[in-house]
Formats: structure tokens, sequence, C-alpha cells
């Protein structure tokens, strides 16, 4: 049974703004993840965030912002979005279920911080970067150093997250995203991995962005491969050989666990696949 105490919907973001700085108040988007708690018990008082105008997607130059309220379901169906952050618009068409989607938020996504969150990979590999507003004021910070391990974050007291801003993919990149699960629907990620690749006019590789969720501690970007990677002639034993990399990496950061055996031949095939798909976009021509 779920009960709450207080429940308050303010139709303007310092009304929000103020109700938070008070400390007693948990803010609500969607609801996908929260309703959990409220089963526990816990929070009592619930700020709905729906009716502050944080649904919006703004194209900005060489950037994009988007509200923290968009549901995935938004995010997956927009044209500028599929365009301009290809792996964002993947990640999140394939979130959960179709009533997730059309509630789910990629805010929420960011903010619950579970180390199977499908957007986040994704977003690390635009740079993004969290718009965060409190009462006393606004702070950026990257979406790298927001996520400090699982369920934990750097939100500070009475802030909430208002947008993301993501820098576009260079044109005539190829990309790819891979999300592996138990099952085809509703399908929780028990590993993810995007890319991004471009080549330059002589063949090599030019610059290559690779993030992971649920290899790491926290989803994360892996500079080590990308460097060793760029400037680089593309094949499958250069892939298959920064993969193994890849894999010890997560050994040393991770450590041994009961899990290894199957983690570490999936993490090598599976970014071995996910780099070669990438390239196979650009030769055919699927870039952004
Ligand atoms: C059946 C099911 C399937 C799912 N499948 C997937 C899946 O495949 N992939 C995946 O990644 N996730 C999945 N989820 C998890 C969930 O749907 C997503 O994480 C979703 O994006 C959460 O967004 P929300 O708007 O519902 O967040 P809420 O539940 O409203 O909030 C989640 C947390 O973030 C905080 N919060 C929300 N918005 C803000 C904000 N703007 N500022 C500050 N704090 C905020 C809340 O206080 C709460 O702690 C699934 C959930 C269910 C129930």
């Amino acid at each position: 049974m779920i009960s709450v105490l207080e429940y308050l919907r303010p139709e303007k973001l310092d009304d929000a703004l103020h109700i938070m700085g008070g400390g007693e108040h948990t803010p609500a988007a969607g609801g996908t993840d929260l309703v959990l708690q409220l089963r526990d018990g816990r929070p009592r008082k619930i700020l709905d965030l729906e009716r502050l105008g944080l649904d919006f997607i703004r194209n900005a130059g060489d950037i994009i912002e988007i509200g923290s309220l968009v549901t995935h379901a938004a995010i997956a169906s927009n044209p500028l979005i599929a365009k301009s952050l290809p792996v964002l618009s993947r990640a999140s068409s394939l979130v959960g279920s179709l009533q997730i989607r059309n509630r789910g938020t990629v805010g929420g996504n960011i903010v619950n911080a579970s180390p199977c969150a499908d957007t986040v990979p994704a977003l690390l590999l635009y740079d993004a970067e969290l718009v965060l507003k409190s009462s006393g004021g606004t702070r950026t910070v990257p979406l790298s150093q927001f996520v400090l391990g699982p369920y934990r974050t750097s939100l500070g007291p009475g802030e909430i997250l208002h947008s993301i801003i993501c820098r576009k993919a260079e044109v005539s990149t190829g990309w790819s995203y891979i999300k592996l699960g138990r099952r085809q629907a509703v399908n929780i990620s028990r590993m993810t991995l995007a890319t991004s690749i471009f080549m330059n006019g002589d063949g090599k590789i030019g610059s290559v962005r690779i993030s992971a969720g649920s290899v790491f501690p926290t989803p994360s970007r892996i500079p080590r491969i990308e460097r060793m990677l760029v400037g680089r002639t593309p094949s499958q034993e250069l892939y298959r050989q920064a993969a193994n990399i890849a894999a010890d990496m997560m050994i040393k950061e991770s450590g041994h666990r009961w899990s290894t055996p199957y983690k570490k031949p999936v993490l090598i095939n599976l970014l071995t696949r996910a780099l070669t798909e990438a390239q196979s976009k650009l030769i055919a021509g699927m870039v952004s």
C-alpha cells in the first residue's frame, strides 16, 4: 500500500526550488522508479516536477539541450535527436516497454543512477553536462562526474536536474548501441556498450568514443581504448585486441567476481561487435 503525507505540483520553477529548499520533499518525474520506493513507505512528501515546463528539446548550434522531464518516448521519436544524437535515440527506444517509455524521463533515469540505466552510456558519448538548479543558483556538472556509484550521485540538497546539454555528433560518424539482457521485451540491461567512430580520408581511425554500462563501478567512457585506436587501420584483430584490454581493465577495476567468467568473454565479443557495427554503418552510409 502506498501512502504519501503531502503531494505538491507547482507550476513555476522558482516555487519548486523554494519547496525543495525546505529539504523535506522528494522530486518526482515519471514515477517509474520512485513508485518502488513509495511502496517501501519512503519518501513521504512528493514534489511533482511535471508542470514546470522541463519537457523541452532545444537546438542551439553544436549543442542540444534536453529538459530533464523529456520522456524516453519523446526522445526516441525526435528527428533532431535521431540525426544529431543517434545513440541516445536508440538507447531511449530500448528502455523498458511502451508504457515505461511514455512515463519514464531521461532526468529520472540519470538521477536514479541505476548501474543499468540505458541512457547514461549514450549520453556519455556526447560529453553530456547536467544543469542543476536550486534556490541558491545554478551549477553545471559533467555527467561523468555526477554518478558516484550504484544509486549514488552528487546531486546536492535542494537541487533538481533541470536539463542535459549534449554535444552533437560529428557529421559522418558511424555508431552502435548494444544492450545485453536476458530477454527481448522489458529488458533490464546486463551490459551496455555505446560507440561512435569517425574515419580519416586515409582510411585510419580519426576519432572513436566508447562508453560502457555495467562494466566498471559506474557507467563510463574508456579513454585508454579510445586513445589506442586513434590513428590505426581498423581491423577485427585490432578491435579484439582493444576489447581484450577493456576486459582486463574491467577485472582490475571491478575485481574478480562470480560473474567474471561470463562477463569477460561477453565484453570481448560485444565490444568487438560494437566497433565493427559502428564502422560498418560508416561504410553503408548510415551515419549521423
Ligand atoms: C517495468 C520497468 C522496466 C524498466 N526498464 C528500464 C530499462 O529498460 N532501462 C532503463 O534504463 N530503465 C528502466 N526502468 C527504470 C525507469 O523506468 C527509468 O529509470 C526511468 O527513466 C526513470 O524516470 P522517471 O521519470 O520515472 O523517474 P522517477 O521515478 O520519477 O524518479 C527516479 C529518481 O530520480 C529522482 N528525480 C527524477 N527526476 C528528477 C529531477 N529532474 N531532478 C532531481 N531528481 C529527480 C527522483 O526523486 C527519484 O529518486 C524500468 C522500470 C520499470 C518499472
